[in-house]
């Protein structure tokens, strides 16, 4: 590497979500281009520890997994059949406005208009926003599936992202990278990480005495960081002055019945200190209870979770974990991917997508020498900055307009507790909702639509009245929002329940 043969072999280390995804994304691209160019793919290969457990939760994940799957190359319906995936068209967002039976959704969809006619100033309750733009809202509602059964893989009448089993995922990955996209695949512990005299790390070895040297290595080791915060000591920016929460309960919960319906959107139910995540997969529930060890103890937290189960007999693992991220993410030839490169509580689902883009950022741009490296690293670092910036702006809005008393949400309402950007942003919302033109960046993750729909779900309204001559096609968003009403009514007739979709896909071997 250094006299400029460029990257020949990549070492990920860690057999997570992070690890096997990484090791997809970049050996299913290097597969492609040498067959394109007949020339040998890069090396890839994955070490993970036999005696170090997976973190094991990560159930829900984003529309951008797709396009993922279809790049490495996996069905979506081995995807259902392996790790009982089913879909996910959103979020619904319970008791988070004043915790007396409110909610509101986040689809994946658009609404309608979207981009034309911004409907919020014409709707008669901002809550209901989401109701009157959206038909995924009351598809969500009556738990039926994106699409009917004629239509193809990865295609559908709403927009969805899976939730699935984060272990049988894992396990997926690992088969079809070693069956069919060429990944070397080394069971082993890291003893130790060999840098040189520029602090690239040279080798790892492992503690049965094998040593694996590099020209990159990516940190998949989890909140550990063992490669880039431990032995190139990058340090952690902590960011629990904006998001409290640094504990999580999670466990598996059968469905009372086989045939159970089954949600196909996360349910996240606001508690007295934190919130309550519902996943349901095709064979059981994955919950779990998220909240802050400042504001409630895990007695209560349990307390929580079983009141929310209905149940006594509950044994629920507790994870705890630093709100954050490193403050760089890619230095000399080491580059972080997953919770090595940083944690915040799970309510957008954003950690796999995270590991998503930072593996086709990798695949896409392995550097030819050390010089290059350099550029690349510092450009990495600037984009995945900028978007944990953005999730944690997204994620306090979820909190910072609630009505909720209890001291954990008035705390969320603090100004110290809200990051300047933010505030910046609510400052223009103040007078018209999130635009376009507020998300103009190329790396932008979340659309002016995911902004409107928290927004006014947890019924913040603009002052539409002060530019009120901007807001005169009164006419037209009643038209769309009668469009809305029909399309809806189509949607409930034409669409199936989400499980009989799934079982009749799946038996049908379509
Ligand atoms: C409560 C909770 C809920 C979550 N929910 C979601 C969600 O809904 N959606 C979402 O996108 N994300 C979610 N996440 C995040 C998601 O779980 C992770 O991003 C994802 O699982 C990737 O984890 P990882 O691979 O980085 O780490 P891990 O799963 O911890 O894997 C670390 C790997 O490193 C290996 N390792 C460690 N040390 C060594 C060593 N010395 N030698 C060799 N190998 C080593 C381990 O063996 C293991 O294989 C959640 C996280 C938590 C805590």
């Amino acid at each position: 590497m250094s006299n400029g043969n460029g990257v020949k072999t990549i070492t990920i280390v860690g057999g997570g979500t992070a690890g096997w995804l990484a090791a997809a994304v970049i050996a299913s691209t290097h597969c492609k281009i040498a067959e394109n160019t007949q020339e040998r793919p890069i090396k890839v290969r994955l070490v993970e520890s036999s005696d170090i457990p997976t973190v094991g939760v990560g159930e829900g994940t984003w529309p951008t997994m797709k396009n993922t799957l279809k790049d490495i190359g996996i069905k979506e319906r081995d995807l259902f059949a392996h790790c009982h995936a089913v879909f996910k068209q959103g979020g619904k967002f319970v008791d988070w406005v004043k915790g007396e039976g409110d909610f509101y959704y986040h689809p994946f969809t658009v609404p309608l208009g979207y981009g034309r006619i911004d409907l919020a100033p014409y709707v008669d309750n901002i809550e209901s926003y989401a109701v009157e733009s959206n038909y995924q809202h009351h598809v969500c509602e009556a738990n039926l599936a994106p699409r009917t059964i004629s239509e193809g893989e990865y295609s559908g009448q709403c927009n969805y992202a899976y939730h699935l089993d984060a272990g049988a995922f894992a396990d997926l990955l690992k088969h079809h990278c070693r069956d069919n996209l060429g990944v070397e695949h080394i069971i082993g512990t890291v003893d130790k990480v060999c840098v040189d005299s520029d602090n690239y790390i040279e080798r790892i070895q492992l503690t049965d005495g094998n040593e694996l040297v590099s020209d990159l290595f990516v940190d998949c080791t989890g909140f550990k960081s063992l490669l880039l915060g431990e032995t190139l000591g990058v340090k952690f920016k902590h960011m629990d002055k904006y998001l409290f929460n640094d504990s999580a309960l999670a466990l598996h919960f059968p469905y009372n019945e086989q045939d159970d319906e089954i949600a196909s959107h996360t349910i996240a139910t606001a508690q007295n200190a934190g919130w309550i995540w519902d996943i349901g997969l095709t064979s059981r529930r994955g919950v779990g209870h998220v909240y802050s060890s400042q504001f409630t103890s895990d007695d209560e937290a349990i307390e929580n979770l079983s009141n929310y189960l209905g149940s006594r007999d509950i044994s629920p693992r507790k994870i705890s974990f630093q709100s954050g991220h490193r403050e760089k993410f890619w230095l000399n030839n080491c580059v972080a991917v997953g919770m090595s490169g940083g944690f915040v509580e799970p309510l957008e689902a954003t950690a796999i997508m995270l590991i998503e883009i930072s593996s086709r950022f990798i695949a896409e741009n392995l550097p030819p020498n050390r010089q290059v490296m350099k550029t690349i690293a510092k450009r990495f670092n600037q984009q995945m900055d900028y978007k944990w910036s953005r999730i944690i702006d997204f994620l306090k809005l979820h909190y910072m307009l609630t009505k909720r008393p209890e001291p954990y949400w008035v705390a969320h309402t603090d100004p110290e507790s809200i990051p300047e950007t933010l505030k910046e942003d609510l400052a223009v919302w103040g007078y018209r909702g999130p635009t376009h033109a507020d998300f103009e960046s190329a790396i932008e993750l979340f659309p002016a639509a995911s902004y409107q729909y928290v927004l006014y779900g947890m019924g913040f309204k603009p002052d539409f009245t002060q530019q009120q001559h901007l807001y005169n096609e009164t006419q037209q968003a009643q038209l769309i929002m009668q469009k809305n009403a029909m399309l809806t009514q189509q949607m409930l007739q034409k669409l199936p329940s989400h499980r009989a979709f799934i079982n009749q896909w799946l038996a049908s071997g379509m």
